[in-house]
């Protein structure tokens, strides 16, 4: 099936960037067309609550944040749909977008906010308690765990930073890591091992996360020794990466060794005339929601900017 009119501004995604995309192009009058995406909301619908996210003083549960977002982009008449763009062809303007493998839509402009997935260990016990002591950033739930004994698992740079950040606000972070070493840059990985809140358990391997209906502990197992044991901690850290959803865009976009789609520094555009990239699918550095919301706004203004140009010739 075929979608005749051209739209003016099309957003993929429905998360913080995609939804304040929306609400900037949809007041410029650009008659924004948004596809939710394989997960309506994004992110922020499967953490508990954001405290972090300026203008609630009271905090906000994720899912109620972003269907504010969602009434507001409507209050302005954001053509809202569900969907998930599976391919697209940017060889030409209007670009096509391909949804659900079926509609082809053409749009001038796309404003790609697709976001990123977290990854998870893949443990039964870790869906169970995800939002009860698990959760996959520290930044938004570390504060929940103050003055409390957590473990994260991740050796990378994200997992040093979070350790770092949780070290400041828990009693003791105990740190998981698989190998004999970390992946992590050297200072990053000296910031944690000198860190005397943080103890570094490498070759770990997280067998289960307990608890009943909070997390009360994590078993692990010792691959050097092969001794497995209990560590007692009410919080469960992932930080193994993540993923942005940009595998679509392969081929057209510039993106990083992982997928990140590169933009123009200080701007969301990408390679690609018309195509702009905001929020965490061009981001693995903050990845926060008001940053998404920010670069979101910034993509609306740019290809606000990019039709004028486009109309007047220039
Ligand atoms: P990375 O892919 O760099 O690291 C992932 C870590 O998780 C590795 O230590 C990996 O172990 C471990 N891991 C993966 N799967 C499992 C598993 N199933 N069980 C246990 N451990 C697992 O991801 P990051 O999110 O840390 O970083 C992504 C990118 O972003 C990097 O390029 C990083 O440099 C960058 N970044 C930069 C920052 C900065 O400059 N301030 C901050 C944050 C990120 P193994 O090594 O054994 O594969």
């Amino acid at each position: 099936m075929n979608e005749k009119q051209t739209i003016q501004c099309l957003i993929l995604g429905s998360g913080p960037a995609g939804y304040t995309a929306a609400i900037y192009a949809a007041r410029a009058e650009l008659k924004p067309v948004l596809y939710t995406g394989a997960q309506p909301g994004g992110q922020l619908t499967i953490t508990t609550e954001v405290e972090n996210y300026p203008g609630y003083p009271n905090g906000v549960q994720g899912p109620e944040m972003m269907e504010d977002f969602k009434k507001q982009a409507e209050r302005f008449n954001t053509d809202i749909r569900y969907g998930l763009a599976t391919k697209v062809d940017f060889s030409k303007r209007p670009f096509k977008v391909t949804i659900d493998d079926t509609t082809d839509v053409y749009a001038e402009t796309v404003i790609i906010s697709t976001g990123a997935s977290a990854k998870w260990l893949g443990l039964p016990s870790e869906q169970r308690l995800n939002g009860h002591g698990v959760s996959a950033c520290a930044v938004c739930d570390g504060f929940f765990f103050r003055g409390q004994e957590v473990a994260i698992v991740g050796g990378g740079d994200t997992a040093c930073e979070e350790a770092s950040y949780l070290a400041k606000l828990c009693k003791k972070v105990y740190m998981l890591v698989r190998r004999d070493e970390m992946r992590a840059s050297k200072i990053m990985q000296q910031r944690v091992l000198n860190n005397p809140n943080i103890q570094v358990l490498f070759n770990h391997e997280t067998l289960e996360i307990l608890g009943d209906d909070h997390v009360t502990g994590v078993r692990v197992k010792d691959h050097k020794t092969g001794e497995e044991k209990t560590i007692a901690v009410s919080g469960f850290f992932v930080a193994i990466g993540h993923k942005p959803n940009t595998e679509i865009f392969k081929g057209w976009l510039d993106m990083d060794e992982n997928g990140y789609i590169i933009t123009k520094p200080g701007t969301t555009q990408t390679n690609i005339p018309g195509v702009f990239a905001a929020g965490d699918a061009q981001d693995k550095i903050y990845r926060q929601a008001i940053t998404a919301a920010g670069t979101g706004c910034m993509a609306a203004l740019e290809a606000e900017r990019f039709l004028a140009a486009q109309e007047a010739g220039v």
